[in-house]
């Protein structure tokens, strides 16, 4: 109302003798249009001023502040019973401004206001000191615009102004994308979700998101853009590179100076050019430098051995900057190959060997073998390396060698066919060797029974290919080798080749005997087998009862699954209890099986207790039936104040059911929303310690809970809380809190509550506990708020991957959210372990000094630390300034006269 100009002619009713206009100065002698009421001496007021038609602009919820000032009924004599200290706002949503008159049964009350501060008639004067200011906030989201409507009902005030606003998260831009100046949603913990936009020359490296919270500010900022190739960050934008620097991918951290002998003449390169003479090859990476082809291999030798060399050389005296020189022979018509004495060039033949190779050598020798005899060749050696192709550079980079290879023997004959067979010769035949280095002077052939083996041999040599053998004995096997002769001598002999004088098959060696043998054998390792598995199920047999009764002594949880018969599991660990000793009172819950009553047990010989009885409704599987027991063979196992105690279960008729102690407050999670506000830190810390004190019991026993969430603890008449919920089955195939589930092979996870390992890959432990541990830890000191909001589960899992972590809930003590964020510590290794945390908050219970420091909002805490400062006489001024962090104001405080908290309390937002 401060910056209109004239008068404001808001409706009244009644019309005279109510809310009237009253033009006045303000502090710096401007005017400015008030509304004053004071009626306080007649009984029964009912005054009402409506504001003109106010167009809401897409806001949802928007702020009312009222400043005002009020006469304290006390200073009025005379007035007892008819004067009023406060005022009522209103408001309605309209989409016209057409109503003229007040019609109030439209309006819906939304405070009623009262001042912090009134004037006397004596300080009247005093206008500034006594001004009140307050904020009320309101939603409106079902019009297109509202009026506030102001009722007196025998007040003496004076409304000075009306600021009406709402709140924006500001334009911003967070990981390179900018967010648009976003209003806040409807209600005070709604987020409202922005997907932002990536800055100029930047592209998504994952869709950038960010919250906008009630309060203006911006939560959460989830994945982010990347400057283009050839721009960096620089201030939130990306800048250019500047010439001689470059950036090649958008995933390099920035600009980067050129390579050495590259250069980048304009701004945003994305690599940088060659200078003249050196090159890039194709698998060079951009950071690389710029490199040159090798010089020639240097110093080649050669030696000769018969038909075979070996090469061998020094690597090139330049190798062009780059490590990976290598070394080929052209192929034949790639410029190399042999030229023989007669100055006749031919290529090398194809039966030419290489080796180690012939292309890309990585050594710098090779023996070539399978050479002609007596052959002139000249050997050619290119060096390259990864820019000789694109440098084009050739002969340059080359060196060769001529050598002679001597006189040799023939290579061996590579086969021999049988052409002629009778029961006493054997007709054979072979080809030339395929080297035979001169001319075949004769062939020479060795032949034996092959009983004999080489004991006994007969040798015959022939000028042909081909050779008759007679005199043999007939159904004999002989082995024949073939070797040839030149001017240089004989070659080596072929391999051996077996034929027989029968063509007739070769009979086995006592076939009855063989089978007989077989079935004996057969039979015989049966007998073994069987020998062994009987060894090996005793001996498992024997290590399971040991490590079971074993595992008994120490106190270790035995899975009822490695029970065949789930029964057997049961009744080892839960009491059978007879139907007729329990009284059902009445339906508490529902559970995942069928209902959960509250009622009556009495056992023989003890008092009457009250138990929750879970019963298995009717129609149920096997697999039902187990899942059930379950529950109640692991509980039956637990013996410990913080976990919810067993007293038995009745199989033997039906329904099945499950006893259990009673818990009278049920679950924390809905007992804490019911109790807002209403404990102290000290009792949140004590449901804490107990729910840690369980929990230390259950690793103890090597039990990892997987769903320890403020839902699955319930809590009893005083205030004990304990864990429960120790369905097997349920936690993996159908939690109940389906919503804050995701899909995993195997099952359900409750997302908010997992470690991210135990999400990942269904890694859990004791630590992936303690991390749902810290998520129950907010959950209690936030009475039950729904952890990360309504964010989606997907959103979550990557704001927690990018190391975001739950913010310290109002009024949360530092040394509380400290401990929540070492629970949700990456690596689970550096999790505190529950024995820890139970130290810890024992230590807190003992000093509850450490947990009044909290890093809550200021505004809120400045609001409630005035309640606090005026019940507690304890704290000092500076130790309640501590507490909210405000500290270094005590000096400018002490400057102003403010020492004490008493002195504290006269002052107000001026
Ligand atoms: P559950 O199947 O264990 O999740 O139980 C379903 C609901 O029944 C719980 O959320 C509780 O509200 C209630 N309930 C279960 N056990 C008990 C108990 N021992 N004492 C009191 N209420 C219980």
């Amino acid at each position: 109302t401060r910056t209109v100009p004239g008068e404001l002619k808001w409706a009244a009713s009644p019309s005279e003798g109510g809310w009237e206009e009253v033009s006045i100065m303000d502090e710096k002698n401007i005017p400015i249009r008030t509304y004053q009421v004071c009626n306080v001496l007649e009984p029964n007021q009912n005054n009402w001023l409506r504001t003109d038609w106010i167009p809401r602009s897409g806001a949802q919820r928007v702020y009312v502040e009222v400043k005002f000032t009020l006469r304290d009924c006390n200073s009025l004599p005379g007035v007892t019973g008819t004067c009023k200290e406060t005022f009522n706002l209103y408001y309605h949503e309209s989409n016209e401004d057409r109503e003229s008159y007040i019609k109030e049964s439209s309006f819906i009350k939304v405070d009623t206001v009262a001042a912090d501060e009134s004037f006397t008639q004596v300080d009247v004067g005093d206008r500034i000191m006594k001004l009140n200011t307050e904020v009320r906030d309101v939603k409106v989201t079902t019009r297109k615009g509202f009026y506030l409507a102001f009722q007196d009902v025998g007040a003496c005030i004076a409304l000075v102004s009306v600021r009406v606003f709402y709140k924006t998260c500001p334009l911003t831009v967070r990981n390179l994308a900018t967010f648009p100046d976003t209003i806040t949603g409807a209600d005070t913990s709604s987020l409202v979700e922005v997907r932002g936009s990536c800055v100029n020359q930047s592209e998504e490296r994952e869709e950038p998101k960010m919250y906008c919270g009630a309060d203006g500010e911006w939560l959460v900022p989830i994945g982010g853009c990347l400057c283009n190739p050839g721009y960096e960050e620089r201030g939130g934008a990306c800048k250019a590179c500047r010439a001689g620097f470059y950036k090649a991918k958008s995933t390099d951290p920035g600009c980067a100076k050129c390579p050495p002998h590259s250069h980048s003449l304009r701004d945003g390169a994305t690599i940088c050019d060659c200078h003249a003479g050196f090159f890039r090859a194709d698998t060079d990476p951009p950071s690389m430098a710029c490199t040159q082809p090798p010089s020639a291999p240097q110093q080649l030798i050669s030696v000769v051995n018969e038909t075979s060399v070996v090469l061998e050389w020094t690597p090139p005296h330049r190798l062009g900057g780059r490590s990976d020189t290598s070394y080929n022979f052209p192929r034949p018509g790639a410029g190399g190959g042999s030229v023989s004495s007669s100055q006749f060039c031919a290529p090398c033949g194809s039966d030419v060997l290489f080796s180690p190779g012939q292309i890309g050598l990585m050594t710098t020798r090779v023996v070539v073998s399978e050479l002609r005899a007596h052959t002139h060749y000249t050997f050619i050696v290119h060096a390259r390396n990864g820019v000789s192709q694109a440098s084009g550079a050739g002969a340059a980079q080359s060196v060769s060698v001529s050598v002679t290879t001597n006189q040799a023997a023939p290579s061996p004959v590579s086969s021999i066919q049988a052409t002629d067979v009778t029961r006493h010769s054997l007709s054979l035949s072979w080809q030339q060797p395929d080297r035979p280095n001169g001319v075949i002077l004769e062939y020479e052939v060795k032949f034996y029974e092959k009983d004999q083996r080489e004991r006994s041999y007969r040798i015959m040599r022939t000028f042909s290919r081909s050779v008759d053998v007679t005199g043999l004995n007939p159904l004999t096997v002989y082995v024949f080798h073939v070797r040839a002769r030149t001017a240089a001598g004989y070659g080596e002999f072929s391999t051996p080749f077996e034929f027989s004088t029968n063509s007739d098959p070769f009979p086995l060696i006592g076939e009855g005997v063989n089978s007989a043998f077989l079935l004996l054998s057969v039979s015989g390792v049966g007998i073994l087998l069987l020998i062994s598995a009987a060894v090996f199920i005793i001996s498992r047999r024997y290590i399971y009862i040991h490590t079971h009764r074993q595992t008994h002594r120490v106190k270790i949880y035995v899975d009822p699954f490695t029970y065949e018969d789930p029964d057997q599991a049961i009744h080892e660990f839960a009491k059978e209890i007879d139907v007729s000793s329990i009284h059902i009172e009445k339906v508490i819950g529902m559970g995942e099986f069928g209902e959960v009553c509250s009622g009556r047990l009495r056992v023989q010989g003890k008092r009457e207790i009250y138990v929750a009885i879970k019963s298995l409704k009717a129609g149920y599987s096997d697999k039902q039936r187990r899942d059930f027991l379950s529950e109640a063979s692991i509980m039956g196992q637990f013996d410990h104040p913080n976990i919810i105690r067993l007293e038995g279960v009745v199989t033997r008729c039906k329904p099945l059911m499950i006893i259990t102690e009673y818990m009278e407050n049920g679950s924390l999670d809905a007992f804490l929303r019911k109790h807002d506000g209403q404990f102290t830190v000290i009792q949140l810390v004590g449901m804490l310690r107990g729910i840690a004190s369980g929990m230390k019991y259950l690793s103890d026993m090597n039990y990892v809970h997987r769903d320890l969430a403020a839902r699955n603890i319930l809590v009893n008449s005083n205030l004990v809380c304990k864990v429960s919920d120790f369905g097997l089955s349920r936690v993996l195939e159908d939690d109940p809190e389906a919503t804050g589930t995701y899909l995993s092979p195997g099952g359900k996870i409750p997302i908010r509550w997992t470690a991210p390992e135990a999400i990942a890959y269904r890694k859990f432990t004791t630590a992936s506990d303690v991390w749902s541990y810290g998520i129950v830890m907010w959950e209690v000191v936030s009475y039950g708020e729904r952890p990360y909001w309504d964010m989606n589960n997907q959103d979550v899992i990557k704001a927690i991957e990018e190391g975001y972590r739950l913010p310290a809930p109002m009024d949360c003590p530092v040394v509380l959210h400290q401990l929540m964020l070492d629970c949700w510590e990456r690596d689970r290794a550096e999790r505190p372990t529950f024995s820890q945390i139970l130290n810890m908050l024992d230590k807190l219970i003992r000093n509850p000094g450490t947990l009044r420091r909290t890093g809550g909002e200021r505004y809120l805490q400045c609001t409630k630390a005035k309640t606090e400062i005026s019940t507690s006489k304890v704290w000092s001024l500076c130790e309640w300034l501590q507490s909210i962090g405000l500290e270094r104001y005590r000096d400018t405080l002490a400057a102003a006269g403010y020492t004490s908290l008493d002195s504290l309390l006269a002052l107000t937002h001026q």
